[in-house]
């Protein structure tokens, strides 16, 4: 008999997670360390030449973190990851060895606002450019490339309009011109989809939300299918051409499908310095062991709650992509077939003031700027996280005056549907006094 590939529970509970050599503890320990001690001098030499792995120096590696890189990687069914200190530096890790001053990103205009704002801003002071085109139409990313495009970059699902994207489409598109797509894959999880089994090359999440499920760490993660070929062409001189400060190694030939990876450590992190914390990552591993537990609970009760809210008269639309009635249901069928995630976003009939008042109301939800946590969460975009975003990108995301956001908890479902009905009466109230 053929001993059978671990299933994704069990990968949760247990990839990376050997017990510990030195001391025999079960649980991954956390390697509260700076620094690590060479065996002796020829010891250090090679590691610092990247020729022997092993640990160094926190910015660069550490064990509890690397257990967090491989629980991921395993996960996505990816060859190897980066852990980062937040979401955020894990898409400037990612873009890192693909980018030079003056190259471009085609990126989906349906995005977290914190991801529009760091593209369509930041980006340009290394140089960088970004531009957004509608998913929807995935032949946009087609008409936006250019010769310095180096990566299309999308939300499987994305926060906060519950809009699904075709990613093996999407995917085709970008290996047509040479470059990779990498997938923000955040909302749906692994449990849900993997960006990898439809064609994208590189995946980074926002462990702060689902992976950490608890809402106690900021963290992301960047993992490499190991599929894309560096080598093809001359768009990524930082993996296929000598690297000076390391005597003209090139990434590509001595590391292989791994180099990406190596070259995210040994440069991104060495340079960047966004390094996650130990605690941190042994924080993100514990809430991962219950992923896939917390997924089911997360997408049943949510599916529960858009369709309460779908018959409320006071909600003029719900955009969740687990409703049959959802423009997304199909992609949604196909791409996230176990459910279709815990966050949604809904109008309200009173607009802004409606939502304001809304999110004063209720009492179980916690009215706070995050998702994923086991409690359920409330927002109100356009006067939160979305400040930033002009009237046109408001709506391009999804999150128009009148939208409110949800992330729904694993709390008794009857609980969460009597907190948003006791505050949608209080607002109906309030409206009609
Ligand atoms: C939260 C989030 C991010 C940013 O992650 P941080 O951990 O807050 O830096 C990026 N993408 C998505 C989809 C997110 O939800």
């Amino acid at each position: 008999m053929t001993k059978q590939q671990p299933g994704f529970e069990t990968l949760a509970v247990h990839a990376g997670g050997t017990p510990d050599q030195a001391t025999g503890a079960r649980q991954t320990p956390i390697y509260q360390t700076a620094s690590f001690v060479f065996d002796d001098a020829e010891h250090a030499a090679a590691l610092f030449n990247l020729q022997a792995p092993g640990f160094i120096y926190s910015r660069l590696t550490n064990p509890t973190v690397a257990a967090l890189e491989e629980r991921c990687a395993a996960l996505e069914n990816g060859i190897g990851g980066t852990a980062t200190a937040s979401g955020h530096a894990a898409q400037i890790l990612a873009l890192f060895p693909l980018m030079s001053p003056g190259d471009e990103i085609v990126a989906a205009n349906k995005l977290y606002g914190g991801s529009i704002n760091q593209m369509g801003h930041s980006y340009k002071k290394f140089g960088w450019n970004a531009s957004f085109v509608d998913p929807d139409d995935h032949e946009n990313f087609r008409s936006a490339i250019t010769a310095r495009t180096r990566a299309i970059f999308i939300e499987s699902l994305a926060n906060p309009g519950g809009v699904v994207t075709d990613i093996r489409a999407i995917a085709d598109i970008a290996h047509d011109s040479g470059i990779p797509l990498i997938v923000d894959n955040t909302l749906a999880t692994p449990y849900l989809c993997r960006p990898f089994d439809h064609g994208a090359d590189i995946v980074v999440h926002s462990t702060t939300k689902f992976l950490a499920g608890n809402g106690t760490a900021i963290g992301g993660v960047v993992i490499d299918s190991g599929r894309f070929d560096w080598l093809q062409n001359d768009k990524f001189p930082s993996l296929s051409r000598p690297a000076p400060e390391y005597h003209g190694l090139v990434f590509a030939e001595t590391f292989g499908e791994l180099c990406y990876t190596i070259y995210g450590h040994a440069v991104g992190l060495r340079d960047l310095g966004a390094s996650q914390a130990p605690m941190n990552a042994f924080l993100t591993l514990l809430g991962i062991e219950t992923l896939p537990l917390r997924m089911e609970r997360h997408c049943a009760n949510a599916l529960a709650v858009a369709q309460y809210l779908s018959n409320h008269p006071a909600v003029t639309w719900v955009s969740y992509a687990g409703l049959a009635t959802d423009r997304y249901h199909a992609l949604a069928q196909r791409y996230l077939p176990k459910g279709a995630g815990a966050v949604m976003t809904f109008g309200l009939a009173g607009g802004y003031d409606a939502c304001v008042r809304l999110v004063e109301h209720v009492e179980l939800f916690s009215h706070l700027a995050n998702i994923g946590d086991a409690r359920s969460l409330i927002i109100h975009p356009a006067s939160t996280t979305h400040r930033q975003l002009t009237d046109a990108q408001l709506k391009a995301s999804g999150a128009s005056a009148d939208a409110i956001r949800l992330s729904i908890g694993i709390e008794t479902l009857d609980d969460i549907i009597g907190d948003l009905d006791q505050a949608l009466s209080r607002v109906a109230a309030a409206g009609s006094a």
